[in-house]
């Protein structure tokens, strides 16, 4: 089985319990506005300055153009994983799928769940919650954490910041919450959009309303545009300053009232 994939970093402290190993998936279905991962959007592997890939397959030639994502197979990842085994074992930690959107590669995603299964790895879906139902059910049995993606609640203000509105997702999210599958919400506070009181007051009402969360991370925007120049994009929220510590505190403690625990960071 082969999937694309973009990166692969180690030691990651951020992306789930313990010390795990993050796995990007390139391609997703959605295109934020303010996306930390440019490169994850395109589902093809695409040219860029000054990148390497994470096994180095792709031998340039002087003057070739460096190349963003490669197909790998499952067995080549799970090799990379399972260097790093005695650190899951000593910390809790273990895998994470993320991306771009690991649901847009699901047979890829569902061997890789069952390979990391079968050698007792704890396994992490960091999602932006797009994907078909069926992909959700397959992989849903397989993942001990889901990282979920909470962004706009109102359905225009999704579209229009993210490329797709947000219904699929919240079902999506509802049927994870039903099957009583462990579920943590990241907020990405991005200033101006995502930051608005109707929103933040919204996002603790559809907490309140699902007992089955108990955790959200908040993740503040931090400046990604020399991604954006390195790839030849142009950057809409170019100059745009991080929230500072205060508003990000007042939006911790108004999420709080919920009762769940919230921390700021991945
Ligand atoms: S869901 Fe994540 S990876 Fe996809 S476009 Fe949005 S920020 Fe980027």
């Amino acid at each position: 089985m082969k999937g694309i994939i973009f990166d692969v970093k180690k030691y990651a402290i951020h992306d789930g319990p313990g010390i795990r190993t993050t796995v990007f998936f390139k391609g997703c279905p959605l295109n934020c506005i303010w996306c930390h991962n440019p490169e994850s959007i395109n589902p093809e592997p695409e040219p860029s300055l000054g990148y390497r890939s994470p096994f180095q397959l792709n031998q340039l030639a002087e003057g070739d153009h460096e190349v963003i994502g490669e197909e790998v197979t499952a067995d080549a990842v799970m090799d990379q994983v399972l260097k790093d085994r005695i650190y899951y074992d000593e910390s809790g930690g273990g895998v994470t799928f993320s991306g771009g959107e690991p649901l847009t590669q699901p047979d890829f995603l569902v061997s890789l769940l069952e390979m990391c299964k079968g050698e007792r790895i704890s396994t992490v879906v960091d999602t932006s919650g797009m994907a078909g139902k069926e992909t959700v059910e397959r992989a849903s049995d397989l993942v001990d954490l889901f990282l979920f993606d909470i962004k706009l609640i109102d359905g225009g203000q999704h579209k229009r910041y993210t490329g797709v509105g947000n219904e699929r997702i919240i079902d999506n999210l509802d049927f994870l919450l039903k099957r009583n599958r462990q579920v943590e919400l990241r907020f990405p506070l991005i200033p101006g959009i995502t930051d608005g009181s109707d929103n933040i007051k919204g996002i603790r009402e559809f907490i309140r309303e699902r007992p089955g969360v108990k955790r959200m991370s908040i993740l503040p925007y931090h400046d990604v545009e020399k991604k954006y120049t390195k790839l030849g994009l142009d950057f809409d929220l170019g100059g745009l300053k991080p929230p500072r510590e205060k508003e990000i505190e007042g939006i911790a403690s108004e999420f709080e009232k919920t009762g769940i625990t919230v921390e700021v960071g991945g």
